[in-house]
């Protein structure tokens, strides 16, 4: 285990690089590649060359979760390199085919958050504007398929742990021995994960409550134990219970803060809380906004806080 090493691959996106580690024992196994760039290819190469290898000898490629800034290099490393790849089963469907993927969400989300309120013309800006993505990312077809709490040896055993929430198939691989934890965008250090809504694993036609699984798997990484996470973006995290902690109390006081906003307001939609929430939010940033948001109408349905009402097909929440 002191043999792995972090490269910090470029991505083409705000959140900017990306943490690909590298573990080498008698094989070499990689962890979350990058995007599909030249860039990145480029950057893994030489990180690999300074250690005294090449792409073609990479055995192993974990992926923590199905985002493009992890997995979209991945194919190609595999071609370089007839690596086995390892995720979990629920990412399976959307890596082996991304296009699919966003094209099920776009014909989801699009009529889901005109319901919420959003207009029309913003919903479809919203569900589109991936489509600009598709090029960093390749298929990617996974030769084991984990479930939670399966372990994988590179060497040394690694344990998958079940984390959904920021995507669905996301995982932790934990190191049991020692105290460490590589966390993907679960946890990190100075963003708040994003608690994207997708649809759900296995279907076409319902979404995933991806705040509260989120929430649930915090608490799982924190029952975990380990000391030290390393996450898929930006610096380790030196206290990984700390940090959860933080993340969720975050989330508790914004939860609070949109009771009480619905509270003062009256019956307001999931948009109009977007936008006292987040205002002058660009249109590419919609959808992320939306999701955070009705991941907060979510747990507060859960806590019977709020009345849901339907009418001209556009749904409100008042305080109860
Ligand atoms: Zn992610
Ligand atoms: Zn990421």
């Amino acid at each position: 285990m002191d043999a792995v090493q972090t490269l910090e691959i470029p991505t083409p996106f705000d959140v900017g690089r990306v943490n690909c580690y590298v573990f080498a024992t008698d094989e070499l196994t990689v962890l979350d590649p990058g995007p599909s760039t030249e860039a990145a290819y480029e950057e893994l190469e030489a990180g690999l060359n300074a250690q005294g290898f090449a792409v073609a000898d990479v055995d192993r490629v974990l992926i923590t979760h199905p985002h493009m800034d992890h997995f979209g290099l991945a194919a190609r490393v595999v071609e370089a390199s007839d690596a086995r790849t390892v995720a979990h089963r629920d990412a399976t469907r959307p890596l082996a085919d991304p296009i699919a993927h966003f094209d099920r969400e776009r014909t989801f989300f699009k009529p889901f958050l005109t319901t919420m309120g959003v207009p029309e013309q913003i919903a479809e800006t919203a569900v589109t504007l991936p489509e600009a993505y598709t090029e960093y990312q390749e298929p990617l077809a996974v030769d084991r398929e984990l479930t939670d709490g399966e372990t994988v040896d590179i060497g040394v055993d690694l344990t998958a742990v079940h984390t959904p929430g920021h995507a669905p198939g996301s995982v932790c691989f934990v190191r049991e021995t020692e105290p460490i934890a590589f966390t993907g965008d679960h946890v990190l250090q100075h963003i708040s994960p994003n608690p994207l809504l997708t649809v759900a694993p296995g279907t076409d036609d319902e979404r995933t409550r991806s705040l509260p699984t989120y929430l649930d798997s915090l608490h799982t990484i924190q029952a975990v134990d380990a000391e030290v996470g390393h996450g898929g973006h930006g610096e380790m995290i030196s206290d990984l219970n700390g940090r959860a902690e933080e993340i969720l109390d975050h989330h508790h006081r914004r939860k609070n803060r949109i009771a009480d906003l619905i509270g003062e307001t009256g019956p307001m939609t999931a948009y109009e809380v977007m936008q006292e929430l987040f205002p002058d939010l660009p249109a590419t940033e919609v959808f992320p906004g939306m999701s955070e948001v009705i991941g907060h109408l979510d747990l507060l349905e859960d806590e019977d806080r709020v009345a849901i009402s339907e009418a001209d097909g556009i749904r409100q929440y008042a305080l109860r």
